[in-house]
């Protein structure tokens, strides 16, 4: 490998190093996946399809606003590149935040209403520990509309046949969902097979347990009966307007199967997209740290590619609320879950009875007691209190004594920064990249017996270089070779590092990051290096859209003929599938009696 002549460490340049890496092929193969052009489309000659209404997408936002429209009297073409419905909806938890006087919330006592939901998510008085604003940046038009269909979306989805939990709302997998009431409603996975896992859940869990594919399954069975016509692998590439900046959108162009294909939308184009955490490049327009290591809860099933917002930012469409993208609450990044593999989202758990488990190609290793483990960026440093956890998030009762939009609220609040993730993404001296590359939890054989863990394939990757083993440390980090970590680890900085902190255990205290009594040494081989670097949750900030999901262009002008709701849109600081389902139904009635 040859060394970089500018680099003072000898360390060899990036490109140098990718270049050599086993697994460089990788890398550029995910750049291509998520690489997307929607160039300006002009008028084609032909329409292969045709439709009143061309919904894009068929997850969270889309499936609705296509019953929603067929309903409303409109044929509906819904449009899916995946080669199956759901984007990041089928493999959610199901945790829906509808409030404002759902039935649920009614038969359990919980008093809510419209008035009550908009004030709690328009109430800049409310912080998180860490200082930040959950609901502040939130767009008051957009958050009044959710206001008022939120509770009638939850019967509307019951109508639709989405089976909830019956049980009363609680705060379970909620966040930034305001302070008032519990409003997190739990839709039960019934018998359908999860795509995470490859079957049906265990029968006893059936309609007590939360998953979203007891949202989608449904949904899809109600749009097929209200004849929306579905089609898969189908990928929108851009939209048609009229005149390339000026005048209703006509329709979509779309490729399947490498060909081109246009379909015509009679009165209106949804966009239903899931947002942009999957494009490098347009999440780092909000937070420049999220380079490419950074995976994406919902990888690889389904990539937001920012494809929605980039074809109507390219016929003139504005962005929104741009600040709720990087604001550090809930989950916009979170700690892996899973270590020792590509795709280490907490909530997600793929098996090897997945369908598409040969793109996960490992379970991972679920870390029980983080004192088993160091982790360390890629320059084989450690960085922080490994037993810190996530930024936090907002959620019924957190804030006490709760006055709506009183400044005295902020006396309830204890400052409590949560910096674990901050400074995963801090980098490493000399690396002016952007990000904070690699993360690895580093532990030895005896870590491996006290957690249980089981560390050949499919627990761990091994082939793609997330997961390395030898017998000495400094071999250990001569090993780490991944197409993320730009510069090999220094093998006497991970030594230096493991002596350190196998000190910090003889002496009872973690003098660099006051990690609370380090309780087990590193020291028995063999050694292990498992990829532990954090992931990308939530979009939430999109397309400038207005109480009747219009997309609106840079003047706030309405675009005719052009809507968009859930993760695609922006103005609204909410984890998920309450707003997706909220907004869907709001476009689809409006896109319906469009002219
Ligand atoms: C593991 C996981 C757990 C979650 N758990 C929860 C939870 O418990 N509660 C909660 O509220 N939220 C949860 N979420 C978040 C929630 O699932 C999303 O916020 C929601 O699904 C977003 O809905 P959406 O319609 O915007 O996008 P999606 O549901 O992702 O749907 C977008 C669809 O558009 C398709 N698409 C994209 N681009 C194109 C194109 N150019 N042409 C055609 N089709 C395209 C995609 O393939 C996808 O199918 C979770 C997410 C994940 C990944």
């Amino acid at each position: 490998m040859k060394r970089s002549e500018n680099d003072p460490k000898g360390f060899p340049s990036r490109r140098d190093f990718i270049k050599s890496s086993a697994t460089g092929a990788g890398a550029a193969a995910v750049a291509a996946l998520v690489a997307v052009e929607t160039p300006a489309q002009t008028r084609p000659t032909r329409w292969e399809h045709e439709a009143d209404v061309v919904v894009v997408g068929a997850g969270a936002t889309g499936l609705p606003a296509a019953i929603q429209a067929a309903e409303g009297g409109a044929s509906v073409i819904l449009v899916e590149a995946n080669t199956d419905v759901g984007g990041h909806a089928i493999l959610s938890g199901g945790n829906m935040a509808l409030g404002g006087g759902t039935s649920r919330q009614k038969k359990y006592g919980v008093v809510d209403s419209p008035d009550i939901l908009y004030s709690d998510l328009t109430d800049w008085s409310v912080v998180e520990p860490n200082g930040f604003p959950d609901y502040r940046y939130n767009d008051k038009e957009v958050i009044r509309a959710f206001a008022d269909e939120s509770a009638s979306t939850y019967e509307w989805l019951v109508a639709h046949g989405v089976v909830f939990v019956d049980k009363a709302p609680d705060i379970a997998g909620g966040h930034a969902c305001g302070n008032s009431a519990p409003r997190e409603h739990h839709t039960a996975p019934m018998s359908w097979p999860v795509v995470q896992f490859g079957g049906p859940v265990a029968p006893e869990k059936a309609s007590t347990s939360s998953l979203g594919v007891g949202l989608i399954r449904p949904l899809e069975a109600a749009a097929k009966k209200a004849g929306v016509q579905i089609l898969l692998a189908h990928k929108m590439t851009g939209l048609v307007r009229e005149n390339p900046n000026t005048g209703k959108v006509i329709g979509i162009a779309a490729t399947h199967q490498g060909k081109p294909v246009n379909i015509r939308a009679k009165k209106g184009v949804i966009l239903g997209t899931g947002g942009h955490s999957s494009n490098v490049n347009f999440r780092r327009i909000f937070d420049p740290r999220l380079t490419e290591e950074y995976q994406v809860a919902g990888e690889p099933y389904s990539f937001q590619d920012a494809s929605g917002e980039i074809a109507a930012m390219t016929i003139g469409a504005s962005l929104w609320g741009a600040y709720n993208q990087s604001g550090e609450f809930g989950q916009n990044v979170t700690k892996a879950g899973w270590i020792g593999c590509q795709y280490g989202y907490v909530n997600l758990s793929w098996q090897p009875d997945s369908p598409i488990f040969s793109q996960a190609r490992a379970t991972g290793l679920s870390v029980k007691d983080y004192h088993d483990a160091i982790l360390v960026n890629m320059a084989g440093l450690r960085f922080y209190d490994e037993t810190a956890g996530q930024f936090p998030a907002n959620n019924y009762n957190f804030v006490k004594n709760y006055v709506p939009g009183s400044y005295r609220n902020a006396a309830n609040i204890k400052y409590e920064p949560s910096n674990f993730l901050n400074a995963a993404m801090a980098g490493v001296p000399g690396d002016t990249h952007g990000g904070g590359g690699p993360i690895w939890a580093i532990f030895d054989s005896d870590a491996v017996k006290r957690e249980g863990w089981t560390v050949v394939p499919p627990h761990v990757d091994t082939a793609q270089g997330f997961f390395f083993t030898a017998d000495t440390i400094a071999d250990l980090a001569r090993k780490i070779v991944n197409q993320y970590q730009r510069r090999p680890m220094p093998p006497d900085a991970l030594e230096n590092t493991v002596a350190r902190y196998n000190s910090f255990v003889d002496s009872g205290k973690d003098e660099d990051f006051g990690k609370a009594s380090p309780k087990y040494k590193i020291q028995t081989p063999p050694f292990h290096a498992a990829w532990a670097t954090p992931v990308i949750h939530d979009t939430r900030s999109g397309l400038r859209i207005n109480a009747k999901c219009h997309v609106l262009d840079l003047n706030g002008n309405v675009i005719p003929g052009l809507y968009c709701g859930g993760e695609t849109a922006g103005g609204f600081s909410m984890h998920g599938l309450a707003r997706c389902t909220v907004q869907g139904r709001i476009a689809g009635r409006n896109a319906a009696s469009d002219t």
